[in-house]
């Protein structure tokens, strides 16, 4: 199954849900997403068994990787319950989620029993002023380091997402790497323009080459050695210092890698997305509610992915990014 540029479907990006417990200002900041903002009602979400069936659809046409993202994935009810049925579809490899953390030490445990095998958490700053005020509603950072802790002892691997705002959290950025370089990689992500209410401008952005400076401290970027990727279309890519702890830097802004993107996504209201960037979807959740057949669900997604040819960060200018409507990152996860 090849797009019109050659890039095979091979990883699914599950919304569980549009909403989160936190309101980071880069994200879903809280001016636009407040008390009268007007969230999925829970008819409109995709049941469990509606993501089971799109999961199945998906792995018949090459998918080995499915992550869980939202929204915040862990205030889905019942969550547990999905990783056992999205766990157990023969030819997955890898069930993954993307969480910031909050809920981790009331969860963890379940969700690795359900099958869940890996977890990335979130968090751009360990300084309680720069987090509080990042995460939009002054959660303290201890938060997520309890929900990180919660996730080892549970067995899960863990890897930690860090986005990068110049003049917000660069500051910061060696102090976090030193503190969690034990316990989990630390992946720097360069801000992005996604969704539309963001305030994104390439000023804001620290490229990825300046943050690996900025980690070696005196030695800068020479005290770490690039790690060769370890299969085709990994998006970050990884160094390691002296002792072999990894950091990973995604370079999305001044590195693009849509050339190697075999990612689908799907909203929380059932709509497939081919980029993380589109404007516009195929709607899922009407065909499986229309009563479409498992072969006719395919056909659909097949003839989605064999006309894609997005590359949306490659052609990326300061004009395009204001300009163009996209998807929110709230119905589409990272
Ligand atoms: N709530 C979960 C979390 O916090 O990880 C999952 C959803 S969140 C949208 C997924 C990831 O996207 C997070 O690591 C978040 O920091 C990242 N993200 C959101 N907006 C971004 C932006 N404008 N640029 C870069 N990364 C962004």
């Amino acid at each position: 199954m090849l797009d019109l540029l050659g890039r095979p479907l091979r990883d699914l990006r599950i919304s569980v849900t549009d909403r989160c417990n936190l309101r980071c200002t880069y994200c879903m900041p809280a001016d636009v997403f407040g008390p009268d903002y007007a969230f999925l009602p829970r008819a409109e979400l995709l049941s469990f068994e509606e993501i089971e069936r799109l999961a199945r659809a998906f792995v018949s046409l090459g998918v080995r990787k499915l992550r869980i993202t939202g929204g915040e994935p862990t205030l889905r009810r019942d969550l547990p319950t999905l990783i056992a049925a999205l766990a157990a579809i023969p030819d997955v490899e890898d069930v993954a989620m993307t969480t910031n953390g909050l809920l981790l030490p009331r969860v963890a445990a379940d969700l690795r029993a359900a099958g869940l095998k890996r977890v990335t958490v979130s968090i751009d700053s360990l300084d309680p002023e720069v987090f509080g005020r990042m995460n939009g509603l002054g959660t303290h950072p201890q938060r997520v380091l309890d929900g990180i802790e919660a996730a080892l002892t549970a067995g899960l691997g863990v890897k930690v997402n860090t986005v990068v705002q110049r003049g917000v959290n660069d500051a910061g950025l060696r102090e976090l790497w030193l503190a969690l370089r034990e316990l989990a990689p630390v992946r720097f992500i360069e801000f992005m323009d996604v969704g539309n209410h963001n305030g994104w401008n390439l000023d804001s952005v620290v490229p990825s080459r300046e943050v690996l400076a900025r980690l070696g401290g005196e030695a800068g970027a020479a005290h770490f050695q690039p790690v060769r990727a370890d299969y085709r279309g990994e998006v970050a890519s990884r160094y390691a210092d002296p002792e072999g702890r990894e950091v990973g830097l995604i370079s999305s802004v001044t590195a693009p890698f849509c050339g190697d993107c075999s990612r689908a996504r799907i909203s929380a209201a059932g709509v497939l997305y081919t980029c993380l960037f589109a404007s516009g979807g195929t709607d899922l959740r009407a065909a499986l509610r229309g009563g479409a057949s498992d072969a006719a669900l395919r056909d659909l997604i097949a003839g989605v992915w064999a006309g894609r040819e997005d590359r949306y960060s490659e052609e990326r200018g300061e004009a395009t990014a204001a300009l163009r409507p996209k998807v929110e990152m709230s119905h589409i996860g990272g």
